[in-house]
C-alpha cells in the first residue's frame, strides 16, 4: 500500500486551500445565512456563479471524475481526490463551487459510463460545464427503500415512449431551480429475477406530470437551494431513447454508481472531524471555568486525542480503500467502502459531538458549522444505505471469506 499523494494531487491541495482562504472563507458565513433565510428558499445565493467561473479558471473543476475531460477535468484517481474533497467537506456548500457536489457527482459518473454519446450530449455536457443540476430518484415514501428491489415506481413501454408512475422522496438537489434533469429508477419488467426488474431513465424536470409535492428538511435544516423533494410521478412521458444502459440494468447501474458516492460522502465528514477538531482545540484556551482554561483538564485533553485518533485512522481506512477502487476496481473493492460507510458517519458524529460539548451553549447555535455538521453528519447514517445494510453485506461477505461452503 502507498498513500503518497502524487504532485499532481498535492499541487491541487495547495490552490484549493489557498482558494477557499481567499474567496469562501471570509464570505461563509453570509452564504450560510442566505440560505438559512426563509425568504430565499431555493434561490440561489447570486455568487455562486462568478465563483465557479472561478474555480474553473483555476482548474478546480470537476476533479472529482476519474476520467480526464480536456479542460473541464484533470482526472484524478481516487487516491489523489480524497484530500480534496476533504478540504471540500470543511465547508458545507463549497463543493458545488468546484463541480463537485452530490448528487450531481453522481449523475455525471453515471452518463460517462452508461450514456449512449446522444445522452452526453444533451446532458453530460452541460453538467460537467455546471451549467444545470441534476437528482436521482430512487427511494420511495411507501417502501423500505433501503432494499432497492422493493422499488415500485412503474416505466410502463407504451410505442416509442415509457410511461412512469410512482412517488418518490429524498430526491436530494430537486429543488434547486437550477435542476433539470432527473434520472429516475423504476421497474420495467415485475415479472423478471429480483435483481433485473429495476431500469433508469432519463427524465427532463419539466416533463409533464413531473409534480413536486414539498421540500423535506432535515433536522430543520432545508439545504436550500438543493433541497430534497417528495416527487409524484403520474403518468410521465418520455421517449425511449432516454433509458439508459437498457432494460433490467437499474440494479446494475445503481451499484456502480453508489461506490464512487459513499467514498467522496466520507472524505467530506473527514474534512468536517477536523475541521470540529480544530474549533474545539481553538477553544479549549479560551474558556476558564473553575479557575483554569479548558485545556488543561484531562477529560478535554482526552476527548482531543481521542478525536484526533479517530479521525487519523477513519482517513487511513478511506485512502485505503480509495487506493484499492483504483487498483482493482469497486466491485473488487466493495468490503472497503462498506467498512469506510459504516465508520466514517459514526466517527464524524461523535467528533462533532465532543466539539459541540467543548463549545458549551455555543456549539449549538448558528455561530459555528458544527450544529449543521453534525445534523448532515447524521443522514449519512441512513442516504446511500444505512449502516445496517452495510453491516449485513460486510458480515456475509467476511465470514464467506472464512468458512468453506
Ligand atoms: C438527507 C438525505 C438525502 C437523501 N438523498 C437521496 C437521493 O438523492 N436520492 C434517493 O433516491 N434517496 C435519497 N435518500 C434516501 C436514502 O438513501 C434512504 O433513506 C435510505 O436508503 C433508507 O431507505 P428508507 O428511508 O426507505 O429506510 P427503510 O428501508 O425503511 O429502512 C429503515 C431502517 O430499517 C433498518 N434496516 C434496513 N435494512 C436492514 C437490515 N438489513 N438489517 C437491519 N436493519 C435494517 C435500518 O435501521 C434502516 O434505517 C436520502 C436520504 C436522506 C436522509
Amino acid at each position: 500500500m502507498n498513500f503518497d499523494y502524487s504532485d499532481k494531487s498535492i499541487a491541487l491541495q495547495e490552490k484549493l486551500k489557498d482558494f477557499l482562504e481567499t474567496y469562501v472563507h471570509p464570505i461563509e458565513k453570509e452564504v450560510e445565512l442566505f440560505h438559512q433565510n426563509p425568504e430565499n428558499s431555493w434561490k440561489r445565493w447570486p455568487g455562486m456563479e462568478a465563483l465557479k467561473q472561478k474555480a474553473k479558471n483555476a482548474g478546480l473543476w470537476n476533479v472529482f471524475l476519474p476520467s480526464a475531460y480536456g479542460e473541464l477535468s484533470p482526472g484524478l484517481s481516487n487516491l489523489e481526490y480524497a484530500p480534496l474533497a476533504e478540504i471540500m467537506g470543511r465547508i458545507i456548500w463549497s463543493s458545488e463551487i468546484f463541480n463537485c457536489s452530490p448528487p450531481d457527482t453522481g449523475n455525471m459518473e453515471v452518463l460517462a459510463k452508461y450514456g449512449n454519446p446522444d445522452q452526453q450530449d444533451k446532458w453530460l455536457k452541460p453538467l460537467l460545464n455546471g451549467e444545470i443540476r441534476s437528482a436521482f430518484l430512487m427511494t420511495e415514501p411507501d417502501v423500505a427503500s433501503s432494499d432497492a428491489t422493493n422499488i415500485e415506481t412503474s416505466i410502463i413501454s407504451d410505442g416509442n415512449d415509457y410511461v412512469i408512475n410512482g412517488r418518490k422522496w429524498w430526491s436530494s438537489g430537486a429543488m434547486d431551480p437550477n435542476c433539470k434533469i432527473a434520472i429516475v429508477m423504476g421497474k420495467t419488467n415485475f415479472d423478471a429475477p429480483r435483481h433485473v426488474q429495476q431500469s433508469m431513465v432519463l427524465v427532463p424536470m419539466d416533463t409533464p406530470g413531473l409534480k413536486i409535492e414539498r421540500a423535506l428538511s432535515v433536522f430543520g435544516y432545508t439545504d436550500s437551494p438543493e433541497g430534497h423533494a417528495e416527487i409524484i410521478l403520474d403518468n410521465v412521458r418520455v421517449p425511449k431513447s432516454n433509458l439508459l444502459l437498457g432494460e433490467g440494468r437499474g440494479f446494475e447501474i445503481a451499484q456502480g454508481r453508489l461506490g464512487p458516492g459513499r467514498i467522496h460522502h466520507c472524505m467530506r465528514l473527514i474534512g468536517m472531524a477536523q475541521r470540529s477538531l480544530e474549533i474545539m482545540s481553538k477553544r479549549t484556551v479560551q474558556r476558564k471555568p473553575f479557575g483554569r482554561t479548558l485545556d488543561t483538564f484531562s477529560s478535554i485533553r482526552q476527548d482531543i486525542a481521542l478525536s484526533a485518533c479517530e479521525i487519523e485512522q477513519t482517513r487511513l481506512l478511506v485512502l485505503s480503500a480509495a487506493d484499492k477502487m483504483d487498483k482493482v476496481g469497486n466491485k473488487e473493492a466493495k468490503d472497503l467502502i462498506a467498512m469506510i460507510k459504516i465508520v466514517t458517519p459514526q466517527m464524524a458524529l461523535r467528533v462533532i459531538d465532543r466539539a459541540i460539548q467543548i463549545l458549551g451553549g455555543k456549539g449549538v447555535g448558528s455561530d459555528t458549522p458544527l450544529a449543521h455538521f453534525y445534523a448532515a453528519a447524521r443522514t449519512l447514517r441512513l442516504a446511500d444505505g444505512p449502516d445496517e445494510v452495510h453491516m449485513s453485506q460486510l458480515g456475509k461477505s467476511t465470514i464467506n471469506k472464512y468458512v468453506k461452503k
